[in-house]
């Protein structure tokens, strides 16, 4: 495989968490002089990679200020992502017009980097029939994208048939964390896989899984630090995606000084895991599985027959990581949309899942549970 990443470090700056003023909601402005500190520091360390998107609220405009306007343009990657979507592009026409906004408010002249943005069930078709795999080539051979690939959301199968379609893709950004990794439904390890098969290199997001690995429980934090009285979870968690062969760089999104300042003194001379270290991670995840979960396979036999289409297994691991990490909030936020399909409230009580799930668990009680604790307020 040839790297498109060709210097910098192994740790690339997400920029979706930067740090916001006032009370730090979505809507408040960007603490753009805390994001020049931090730009800073990754680029005395040595770091080069830099990932926004166009749907990021201010991070494209904030970048310009931290990064375009204070350092040559040949220091730093810069990547950003292209959306399809109805509040997005929905032509050629308009995918043009979304780059060009990214041009502008960057200041970048380029991307070094340029992703089709979240590539799913949903959004793949629009792909196609919107032209913007030939739009994105055709910027790219006017020199405004360097390199262009895309970030996907999907099972394995999907991802094999978009990169036989697109063969031209020069890398693929994937979810892959220690937690997903043989998750029946992320299916991190799977995806990972049909990237090496197809020789692409891989860009990993969501290490830290969105900052869960970083707040452990305590049965987890207590086998990492007894391992290394030093070293963070999340370190843990940002090392075990970048020991893998064909990532060329892992996306952490730092919100502050501090998380820069932990994933830099780890990231900056970055070693693989060693095996007694994956270790420690396997013995982590032993001790998680140990946390009272639902146990449900995933097997789906209960699905088919669903006179409401409930998601019930997708609904039952969002519970799952609840039960595991204790974060509510994330939960309830998770619940409303990962699971897809009504709400564990729609169920009408027929008593056809019970029946058809093997593992012969009472699936109407834990849904009912799961309105009380995810739907109720
Ligand atoms: S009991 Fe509820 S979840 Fe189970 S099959 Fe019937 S409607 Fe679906
Ligand atoms: S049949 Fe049972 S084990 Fe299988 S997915 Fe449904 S609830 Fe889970």
């Amino acid at each position: 495989m040839e790297n498109i990443v060709t210097d910098g470090l192994k740790l690339g700056f997400g920029l979706m968490r930067l740090p916001r003023l006032g009370e730090g909601k979505s809507r408040d402005p960007i603490d753009v002089e805390q994001v020049k500190v931090m730009v800073d520091k990754f680029i005395a360390a040595g770091g080069k990679y830099f990932d926004t998107a166009f749907i990021y609220r201010g991070s494209e405009a904030a970048i310009k200020e931290a990064l375009c306007d204070r350092y040559p343009r040949d220091s730093y990657y810069l990547a950003t992502k292209l959306n399809a979507a109805d509040f997005a592009a929905k032509s050629r026409e308009e995918a043009e017009a979304q780059l060009k906004t990214s041009l502008e408010r960057t200041g970048a002249q380029y991307f070094d980097f340029y992703l089709l943005h979240s590539i799913d069930h949903e959004s793949v078709d629009k792909y196609e029939e919107y032209g913007i795999w030939d739009y994105v080539w055709d910027a790219k051979a006017k020199g405004l994208v360097k390199h262009a690939g895309f970030s996907f959301h999907a099972d394995a199968e999907l991802l094999d048939q978009v990169l036989t379609r697109h063969p031209e893709t020069e890398f693929v950004q994937l979810q892959i964390n220690y937690l997903d990794w043989e998750d029946p439904e992320i299916q991190a390890r799977a995806c990972y896989e049909v990237c090496v098969r197809h020789d692409k290199p891989v860009i990993v997001m969501e290490p830290v899984k969105g900052g869960l690995l970083a707040n452990m429980p305590e049965a987890a934090t207590d086998i990492f630090y007894r391992a290394d009285a030093n070293a963070s979870p999340a370190s843990w968690a940002v090392r075990y995606a970048a020991s893998l062969p064909n990532v060329e760089v892992v996306l952490s999104g730092m919100s502050n000084i501090a998380q820069m300042d932990d994933n830099l003194s780890y990231m900056k001379d970055f070693k693989p895991l060693t095996d007694q270290e994956q270790n420690v991670i396997a013995d982590v995840l032993k001790a998680l599985q140990e946390v009272d979960r639902i146990p449900c396979t995933n097997c789906h036999y209960c699905t088919p027959g669903c006179p409401m289409e409930i998601h019930i297994p997708e609904i039952f691991n969002v519970m799952n990581v609840y039960k595991v990490y204790g974060d509510l909030a994330r939960a309830r936020d998770d619940y409303t949309w990962r699971p897809g399909g009504p709400k564990a409230s729609e169920c009408i009580k027929c008593g056809q899942c019970e029946e058809a799930c093997p593992q012969h668990l009472p699936v109407m009680d834990l849904l009912d549970e799961i309105v009380e604790t995810l739907e109720k307020k």
